[in-house]
């Protein structure tokens, strides 16, 4: 195998997104009374989560509820409101299915840890013939450390299929040849890439990427959670329209704040009444010095 194949950058690749049957919603809505609602939500991501909301109060409209004399107009504000107030669980409608694919055992490893609204698939490494030992290219590996890295890639290839051809794994019957496949990968790397299937809800989501992302985690997952965040914010804005990247790469979300927002903006008033008080002082000792 040569170097530039050995060393792969992780995929995400987003294979299922949620659907709105409309013609069932449009029933629902006539059997409350609200037949008239409609949503300018940009995809059924973002309409799940405001429809169920929306069922909770009855806030389809005034006067479904007696309760309730006005209503959030529109699918952005109305998931601003969701996600100001910390009512995650509506999120929990919505499911996005990744496929991270050439990504290491590290990284599997990692992601699992997360429990909560995620399904999980990986890649079987009993059934699954382990024939070359690929590499997440690290921005950190050097031209010599990739060198050594190569040579004890290539070796422990080597060494498997040795074994293989010691057991001789392609004439046996197929629960023999899974009973050797496993035994084999016990030698292969932890840094070993392979694919990893992951369906995760908005609320999920939220969670996870910033503690991915966050400077603290590791670089691999840091780059497939950056990719999912990017993916994320651009596919469905109003649901993460909270969640902003910062100079060091880590998505957080930032709760609008108008107190903070209004100093921020003192601020920056003085600032530029500072720098135009100091152009004045300038002028009028006479020069650009
Ligand atoms: C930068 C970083 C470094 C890490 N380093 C290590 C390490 O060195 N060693 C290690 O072992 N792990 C490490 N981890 C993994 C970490 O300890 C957690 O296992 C991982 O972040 C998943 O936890 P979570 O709170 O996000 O859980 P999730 O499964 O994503 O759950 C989400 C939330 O649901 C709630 N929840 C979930 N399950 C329960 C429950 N059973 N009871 C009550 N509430 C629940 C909690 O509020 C939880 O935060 C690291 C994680 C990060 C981000």
């Amino acid at each position: 195998m040569t170097q530039e194949h050995r060393f792969r950058k992780p995929q995400v690749f987003i294979i299922g997104m949620p659907v709105v049957n409309y013609i069932e919603l449009y029933k629902y809505l006539t059997a409350i009374g609200a037949q008239g609602w409609s949503s300018d939500a940009s995809n059924a991501g973002q309409l799940l989560p405001e429809i169920y909301g929306r069922l909770c109060y009855r806030s389809f409209g005034v006067g479904l509820n007696k309760n309730v004399t006005k209503v959030r107009e529109g699918n952005e504000a109305y998931l601003a409101n969701i996600n100001k107030s910390g009512h995650g669980a509506v999120l929990e409608h919505s499911n996005v299915n990744f496929i991270f694919h050439d990504v290491s055992r590290v990284f599997t490893h990692e992601l699992v840890r997360h429990r909560v609204g995620v399904a999980i698939s990986q890649e079987s490494m009993r059934y699954v013939r382990l024939d070359d030992f690929k590499q997440y290219d690290d921005s950190l590996l050097t031209t010599p450390a990739k060198s050594m890295f190569d040579m004890a890639c290539g070796y422990l290839e080597n060494m498997i299929q040795e074994l293989e051809s010691s057991y001789d794994v392609d004439n046996q019957k197929f629960s023999i040849k899974k009973k050797i496949t496993s035994l084999l990968r016990r030698i292969a790397p932890c840094g070993i890439l392979t694919t990893i299937g992951w369906t995760a809800n908005f609320h999920t989501l939220r969670h996870v990427i910033p503690l991915r992302t966050s400077v603290h985690a590791e670089t691999e997952i840091r780059e497939v959670f950056d990719e999912v965040a990017h993916k994320m914010t651009l596919l469905f804005p109003n649901a993460f329209s909270d969640m902003k990247r910062n100079d060091d790469g880590e998505w957080k979300i930032e709760y609008p704040d108008p107190e903070k927002d209004a100093l921020k903006k003192r601020v920056d008033e003085l600032v530029a009444e500072r720098s135009w008080l100091a152009e004045a002082l300038d002028k009028a000792r006479g020069g650009d010095t």
